[in-house]
């Protein structure tokens, strides 16, 4: 009796992990590839913001890329570029208007903030793209915005390609479509073969990282500070290459590195390395708190050679203009 009750306990357990597996294998059809057309420029920026000035209307173009089983393909190398409001691409290096690549997040997830592109004679209003993973062959694109008239008469026009749009009370367009991009074929995850080193630099100089991966390519370097990712702009430069530069490095930049190198594959990060900055307390001479008038003024009637004294910040024997161009990049609170 006992006996027979397993089996029947068996015999429903396979059915109930046959019917969640069949749930489970999920499929997602292929986005349908379109031509490249005639303007696709090579290098594009690496960067998610490409609204420049005041052309409007604001796009926030959202995406995600899956495979053919509906799974999310993070670490994929995503590429768009679209018409200027008049119409026209750019078709002058450095190609930087209206272009840009970036890969998507550990998600597989992205946003470019860009402007709602123009329309040109022939075409309803579009964007081009192109979408790559380690293990994928390299899909070309185009995608589509609804309720556009000229939707009807464009023969390139396919409505699989239609993105979700939604317009925000302030105006901005905010469009999202998913790209499915089959995976087949080895591929080797993507790995950290150096670590970035840690450093100590005055306040007001440059910091560098450098991390080597390794892994089928496309393949991305992504940079955190204490677990915060960094993008390129101000002080931040080579965030999503091996090599990350912060220049005129103040208090607040010290922290934990760390680097990921990432592909649709996987993905590992470096371990951490340590920011020192130095010279932000050590320019406070009189202690007072504060990086101020009254320390530039020791500091000044000190000018000159000097042995071991407190003005001298890189200890070079010398009161000179190093000394005084880190007091003054310490300039303020001291922390
Ligand atoms: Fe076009």
């Amino acid at each position: 009796m006992q006996h027979r009750a397993s089996i029947f306990i068996a015999l429903f357990s396979a059915t109930q992990l046959f019917s969640v597996h069949a749930a489970l294998a999920q499929t997602c059809a292929s986005t349908i590839s379109q031509t490249e057309g005639p303007y696709y420029r090579t290098p594009n920026p690496v960067t998610t913001e490409m609204r420049l000035g005041s052309d409007g209307p604001l796009l926030n173009m959202r995406g995600r890329v899956v495979d053919q089983n509906c799974n999310p393909m993070p670490w994929t190398w995503v590429a768009i570029w679209h018409a200027d409001p008049t119409g026209a691409y750019d078709n002058v290096a450095p190609f930087d208007r209206y272009r840009a690549t970036m890969f998507t997040d550990a998600n597989g997830e992205f946003v470019f903030h860009t402007i709602v592109c123009g329309l040109y004679p022939g075409r309803t209003r579009h964007i081009h793209w192109k979408v790559d993973g380690a293990n994928t062959a390299l899909l070309t694109t185009q995608t589509y915005f609804p309720n556009v008239p000229q939707n009807a008469t464009d023969s390139l026009y396919n409505a699989a390609l239609l993105m979700q749009e939604t317009i925000l009370p302030d105006g901005t367009h905010d469009d999202f479509f998913q790209f499915v991009v089959p995976t087949s074929g080895a591929c080797t995850a993507a790995t950290i073969t150096a670590n970035p080193a840690s450093v100590s630099v005055n306040v007001g100089a440059t910091a560098v990282f450098t991390a080597n991966g390794a892994g089928s390519t496309p393949r991305t370097y992504r940079w955190y500070r204490d677990g915060v990712e960094l993008v390129n702009g101000g002080r931040v430069f080579g965030a999503y290459t091996g090599s990350l530069s912060i220049t005129g490095v103040q208090a607040s930049d010290a922290g934990q590195y760390t680097c990921r190198s990432g592909n649709s594959c996987g993905a590992q990060l470096s371990s951490a390395a340590a920011l020192t900055v130095l010279g932000v307390c050590t320019s406070d001479l009189d202690a007072s708190g504060e990086v101020d008038a009254a320390d530039l003024a020791i500091m000044l009637s000190a000018w000159g050679r000097c042995k071991a004294c407190d003005s001298d910040l890189d200890g070079n024997g010398q009161v000179d203009a190093a000394d005084l161009a880190t007091l003054l990049a310490a300039w303020g609170p001291c922390a």
